[in-house]
């Protein structure tokens, strides 16, 4: 690992102001991310800013929402009784991630800006990765690709975000609160990411320097029921193959409202809102899954090591919305 300077912030306001004067730092929280890529010759940082003993804890409720301090790790998030409650969703997409000795160290700010799992872009004697190094080409795309994008893909880059607990967030448009050099934003996780485009190195609308405080996580209505599948080559300890997650309410056999995200498959966690659509008001059965689930993957761009994932997203989100129904019933 190459050396770098460390500074523990002593405030919110001064780890923005040393991250975002000096293109060169970056803020550590759990660093299971941070230190993985920085050991393996991936990122090389001069400077870590050291965010954890900063006030950016807890969980607080009320009617409308969860709001989920940055630094909040998953396994606390997993454990809190509203979570476990009203949102079954997210608490399954945490608890289907990493290890326990992980989760209880990673945090729900640094899950969202986790980085691609792509084997190219983590092996730095891969020259071509347009993620890690700007124009040199994606070692991907005529490469082994089974762990790869078919949504929002571009020309320069297939890889695929791995977060797990971004999924049902991103279903649930949930709010990422931050703290930059001129103020504070908040900023819906459906418009937090960004496609690779042209520009896959730019992977959400963050500028440097600019920190996470909170993630807010809107609460569904009472009687909605959720669920998160993932599919995985081994039962644990793995990343997604594909996931889906559901929050449906169902009425008399016909459902009144849907949400659902997908996960395994796209460039971001991939809001199905053809799938949504064809949800609303549709019977709560078989027919009307299969039509979601092929809007769902509509605009997907299959390359030969991915085709295989798009009947495998359709039946898992066949799947989850069929246990979501039956738990309706
Ligand atoms: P760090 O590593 O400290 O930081 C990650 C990035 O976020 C860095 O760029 C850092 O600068 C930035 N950052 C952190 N906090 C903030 C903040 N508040 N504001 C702005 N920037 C910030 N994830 C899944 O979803 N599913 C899995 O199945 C899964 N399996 C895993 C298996 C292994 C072996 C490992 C190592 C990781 C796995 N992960 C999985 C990823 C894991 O969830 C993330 O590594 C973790 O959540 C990152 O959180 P952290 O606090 O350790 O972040
Ligand atoms: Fe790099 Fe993206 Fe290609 Fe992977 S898919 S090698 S991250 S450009």
């Amino acid at each position: 690992m190459r050396p770098f300077a460390y500074t523990r912030a002593a405030d919110p306001g001064q780890a923005v102001s040393l991250v975002g004067g000096d293109p060169r730092a970056a803020f550590l929280a759990g660093g299971t991310t941070q230190l993985d890529l920085m050991k393996d010759g991936v990122l090389g940082p001069e400077r870590l800013v050291d965010i954890t003993r900063l006030p950016l804890g807890g969980i607080v409720h009320d009617d409308a929402a969860v709001r989920v301090g940055a630094l909040t790790t998953m396994a606390e998030l997993a454990a809190d009784p509203v979570v476990r409650d009203r949102l079954p969703f997210v608490r399954q997409a945490l608890l289907l991630g990493a290890s326990v000795q992980l989760r209880g160290m990673a945090t729900v700010g640094g899950n969202l800006l986790q980085r691609t799992r792509c084997r190219y872009f983590r092996d730095p004697g891969v020259a071509a990765c347009n993620k890690r190094a700007p124009g040199s080409g994606c070692a991907a795309v005529p490469g082994v690709q089974r762990m790869h994008a078919v949504l929002g893909t571009s020309d320069h880059c297939i890889a695929l975000h791995a977060s797990d607990l971004a999924v049902p967030l991103t279903a649930l448009d949930a709010v990422v609160h931050t703290r930059h050099a001129d103020g504070t934003r908040s900023i819906p996780l459906t418009r937090f990411y960004l496609p690779p485009g042209d520009s896959p190195h730019v992977e959400n609308v963050l500028r440097h320097g600019e920190l996470i405080t909170a993630v807010e996580i809107p609460l569904p209505a009472w009687g909605t029921r959720s669920r998160y599948l993932k599919v995985r080559d081994r039962a644990s300890y793995e990343f997604a193959l594909v996931s889906a997650g559901v929050a449906l309410v169902v009425e008399d056999g016909v459902v009144r409202t849907a949400r659902v995200a997908l996960g395994g498959v796209g460039t971001v966690p991939w809001r199905a809102r053809g799938a949504e659509e064809a949800l609303r008001g549709a019977r709560a059965d078989a027919a009307s899954f299969r039509r979601a689930a092929e809007a769902a993957l509509a605009g997907a761009r299959p390359l030969p090591g991915t085709a295989f994932k798009i009947e495998l997203a359709r039946r898992t989100l066949v799947r989850t919305l069929e246990s979501v129904a039956e738990e309706s019933s």
